[in-house]
């Protein structure tokens, strides 16, 4: 059983109830209980909260790195010495199994700040200098932006969320973020780490609420200079359309449909393993998850047998308990979504090879409730299913045959999203000549999810705008000067 949380807005270092005394009841997807009360907050409260961060701003862009690295570092060690009762709370809000909070997104948001900590201790800048008919020098001054408006998504709370918050303010800018309205709790106790750590009031402001109301009010204000958006394509492109007029940077990491291509000199194993492994973590809820597998037609049943046979070795259930692999999916609303995935699946002819409607579920009591859906196979479907074609954010994976790599990568470009692709072979040349001919901001050979944070990483086509990495999210929180001295 949850207790519930009554969450409070944190703005200039204070916990605040939001002005309309109104709530969001938040459920914890395992139970369908209620776990949390999110403030509905409206544009006043992120006038408040903006007004904070513009006051903050000063001093805050004043600070030395070293200063700012200390703080942040201070975060990160106070958020590693509370990690358990973070991914127990995160698992709660979200769903996810509690050993994959503890081993992936708590110690993931730490590093975030120990990351962006050391980043800015090493950072250099261009100069040039001119001689004949003028002697000067000109150097590059990266000033930080001002306030930030941060808005993130459901699928990894806190990781993502600090993957924003930390380069905001490392950069010297101060921030106001706002959480999914789905899970809002860990955000919420990293307040409290803040003001342990004694960041100054105001760098950072975080207001909850939904996302038409308080996100939008965000992003439409005048005194936020720019915008990092992670979420949804329909929602990225509203935004577009609401930041165009305001002439506002705005930075969008959206939705994927990412392939794999499976080769015939592909070592099978570690291939099957990796792919059940990126097809379903987080309940397939992750925005790099793999949806669509490409198959050299000479090993397609072998791959399909073995990808089936450890599919089902997949422990569904209690995300409390440690033997859970996949646990519940964030929504009621979302799990009829992906429902209908998978009849799309089944009108479209496809055949389920496990999961879904083919074994019966059986949970515990506890979490009788919960919105949960085994991870499901489909084969035999069409590329031009929708099934295939769009984003689905669950625990479904499409298997299909392909005869030549031509073939291969024409499929898997042939979708409007261009987050991540992986690539399976054995053969380095066709590593090489695969990987620089698929649209996607990152392709993973041999692996999935390897992460080095000083590479770049986003969407192509409807996937986002922008890049985030040690060196884009410096580019895109600091406005580059040019200062040229004639001598
Ligand atoms: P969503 O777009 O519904 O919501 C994301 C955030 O935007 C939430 O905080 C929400 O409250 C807010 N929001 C909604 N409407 C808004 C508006 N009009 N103005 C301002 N803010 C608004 O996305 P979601 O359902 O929370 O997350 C799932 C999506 O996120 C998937 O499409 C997934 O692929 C994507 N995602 C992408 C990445 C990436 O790095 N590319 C990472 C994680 C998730």
């Amino acid at each position: 059983m949850c207790d519930v949380k009554e969450i409070k807005n944190y703005i200039n270092g204070v916990f605040v109830e939001p002005k309309s005394g109104k709530f969001i009841e938040s459920l914890c997807p395992a139970t369908g209980l209620i776990n949390a009360k999110v403030p509905s907050s409206e544009t006043s409260d992120v006038d408040d909260a903006v007004q904070s961060a513009k006051q903050a701003f000063y001093g805050w862009s004043n600070t030395s790195p070293q200063d700012r690295c200390n703080i942040m570092r201070r975060i990160a060690d106070i958020l590693e010495s509370r990690l358990d009762e973070f991914a127990q709370l995160e698992s709660q809000d979200q769903g996810k199994p509690v050993t994959l909070a503890t081993s992936v997104d708590i110690p993931r948001a730490i590093y975030n700040f120990r990351f962006f900590a050391s980043v800015i201790l090493h950072e250099t800048d261009d100069c040039t200098h001119l001689t004949n008919p003028t002697n000067a020098l000109n150097y590059v001054h990266r000033m930080p932006v001002g306030v930030a408006g941060l808005i993130s998504p459901w699928n990894l709370p806190l990781y993502l969320l600090t993957w924003k918050i930390a380069p905001a303010i490392a950069f010297g800018n101060t921030c106001v973020a706002k959480p999914s309205e789905f899970t809002s709790v860990t955000a919420w106790k990293l307040c409290e780490v803040f003001t342990q750590a004694e960041l100054p009031p105001g760098v950072v402001n975080i207001v909850f609420g939904d996302g038409p109301t308080a996100g939008e009010a965000i992003v439409k204000h005048k005194d936020v200079s720019v915008i990092s958006f992670t979420g949804s394509t329909a929602v990225g492109h509203h935004i577009s359309e609401v930041v165009a007029p305001l002439c506002k940077p705005v930075s969008l990491e959206l939705g994927g449909k990412n392939a794999a291509l499976v080769f015939g000199d592909a070592n099978l194993d570690d291939c099957v393993q990796c792919c059940v492994r990126s097809s379903f973590a987080n309940q397939g809820e992750i925005c790099l998850c793999t949806s669509r597998i490409y198959v050299d037609s000479t090993i397609y049943e072998e791959f399909v047998a073995k990808f089936v046979q450890r599919t089902k070795l997949l422990k569904v259930g209690d995300p409390d308990d440690k033997s859970t692999n996949v646990g519940a999916l964030i929504s009621k609303q979302h799990w009829e979504k992906v429902k209908h995935y998978i009849n799309i699946a089944r009108d479209d002819g496809g055949k389920i090879e496990c999961g879904d409607g083919v074994e019966q579920l059986r949970l515990p009591q506890r979490v009788k409730g919960g919105f949960f859906i085994q991870p499901t196979v489909v084969t035999g479907v069409d590329d031009s299913s929708r099934c295939v074609q769009d984003e689905i954010f669950g625990p479904v994976v499409c298997i299909m045959p392909f005869n030549t790599e031509e073939e291969a990568v024409k499929r898997s470009n042939a979708v409007k999203y261009g987050l991540c692709a992986t690539v399976w072979t054995s053969d380095l040349a066709r590593a090489h000549r695969v990987s620089k001919k698929l649209e996607a901001g990152t392709v993973w050979v041999n692996c999935w999810m390897v992460r080095d944070l000083n590479m770049p990483f986003g969407g192509m086509k409807q996937s986002g705008i922008g890049r985030e990495s040690a060196k884009h999210s410096a580019e895109f929180f600091t406005e580059a000067k040019t200062v040229c001295i004639k001598y």
